[in-house]
């Protein structure tokens, strides 16, 4: 009897429901014990750092291990192929569903809508994406933590190293091997310490930010809202069910904790840890595929801020009373996606990267103070939809190569 209860009470205190109590409570608090909890900024971020921390060298160790480990160039291409495959479909859908919905609500006019705050204009260019791919110094990226340049170099540095005579490729790969799996331990430890960071994280936000801004643009958080509850509980699952044959809800569950954490970190990278933690031990899914999978899914699968930004320049150009035509909607259709894959896995990033949507089809960059005020909000969810989306992506993707 003793240990029925402790079972059934270890089962209800686990993390992932400590976590979502958390989550909660920091909220309420955000709201009612604001004087309180802005103080908790450095329990947050103490937090976050502990992610960030072991972020870096898992991305290095998780890739180089993932490709050092196919057999051949071949297997690299067919895992490749089918990881962008995924990507790119899965963003065009997330910025048709934001397209579609929009054009449903039709945005009445704001009149006394107010601009918040100054946005910083450092334009986004396709050029600066093109260069943003390649590394000139390894070193300075991975202090920097330049995501997309640590994925290229570990790519060309397993692949070097898969020409290697077996005795070196063996102790390369087998060292980066426990590099892998000594960090996804770290990321365990972290992952228990989530309901304290969530906490503070959540809490500090809601008090910092205030919930009131929602009320003044509820039109366009509603929006943004329904186009990715329809993306991350419709479309994603679809693709799971449909297309992987599994249980996507059940999946879900699994992988819950690294959605919570996405949610409240609003970083894709910062998560990272915990999404292939919870992907490999309590998923199952092949080191192989998870590996490669979510690091590249956490920099440029990102459907949540590709939905996001198509719904946000319609909502700016309403505002400043500009019809969009469908020759328009398609350029959104195209540079939303461009800027999405563009964003850093960091919190605000699709905000920055938003500027390449807005000059595309001659929209004031200034029009993005609007929705400054939300956008923090707005982060969270987005960020939980992204790695919503990679973490379908590894497994829809692991079925397939283990099948081939
Ligand atoms: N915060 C998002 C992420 O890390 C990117 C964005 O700003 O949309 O996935």
């Amino acid at each position: 009897m003793e240990e029925k209860n402790k079972n059934v009470r270890n089962k209800l205190f686990n993390v992932e429901n400590l976590t979502l109590i958390a989550i909660v409570l920091g909220i309420i608090s955000g709201v009612y014990l604001k004087d309180v909890v802005i103080h908790l900024k450095l329990v947050g971020d103490a937090f976050l750092n502990l992610l960030k921390m072991i972020t870096i060298p898992l991305i290095f160790a998780s890739i180089f291990v993932s490709i050092a480990s196919l057999s051949s160039i071949n297997d690299l291409k067919n895992l490749g192929l089918k990881a962008l495959a995924y990507y790119f479909s899965t963003t065009f859908l997330a910025v048709l569903t934001g397209l579609l919905i929009v054009n449903i609500i039709n945005f009445e006019p704001i009149s006394n809508i107010g601009f918040s705050g100054t946005v910083e204009h450092k334009p986004f260019t396709l050029e600066a994406l093109l260069k943003s791919f390649i590394p000139s110094n390894i070193f300075k990226s991975l202090s920097e933590g330049k995501v997309l340049h640590v994925i290229i170099f570990s790519m060309l540095f397993a692949l070097a190293v898969l020409t290697l005579e077996k005795t070196k490729k063996e102790l390369i790969t087998n060292f980066f091997d426990g590099v892998n799996d000594a960090m996804l331990t770290m990321a365990k430890w972290i992952i228990n310490l989530s309901p304290i960071g969530v906490f503070a994280l959540i809490s500090y936000i809601v008090a910092e930010k205030g919930l009131g801004a929602i009320i003044s643009l509820w039109q366009y958080v509603l929006a943004v809202v329904i186009g990715l509850f329809i993306h991350a509980f419709i479309n994603l699952p679809a693709i799971g069910f449909i297309i992987g044959r599994f249980n996507p809800y059940k999946y879900f569950l699994k992988v819950k904790e690294a959605i919570l954490i996405a949610f409240s970190t609003s970083s894709s990278s910062a998560t990272l840890p915990v999404s292939l933690e919870v992907a490999e031990k309590k998923a199952g899914i092949d080191k192989k595929v998870a590996g490669f999978v979510l690091p590249l899914g956490a920099t440029v699968n990102m459907d949540g801020t590709a939905l996001y930004e198509a719904v946000a320049v319609m909502f700016v150009a309403s505002v400043y009373g500009i019809d969009l035509s469908l020759t328009q909607q398609i350029i959104i259709f195209f540079t939303a996606s461009l800027a999405a894959i563009g964003a850093a896995g960091i919190p605000s990033a699709g905000l920055v990267t938003m500027t390449l949507v807005f000059s595309a089809v001659g929209i004031p960059l200034e029009g993005i103070a609007l929705i400054l005020v939300v956008d923090r909000f707005l982060d969270m969810l987005r960020t939980a939809t992204n790695v919503w989306g990679d973490l379908i992506g590894a497994k829809l993707i692991s079925k397939y190569i283990s099948r081939d």
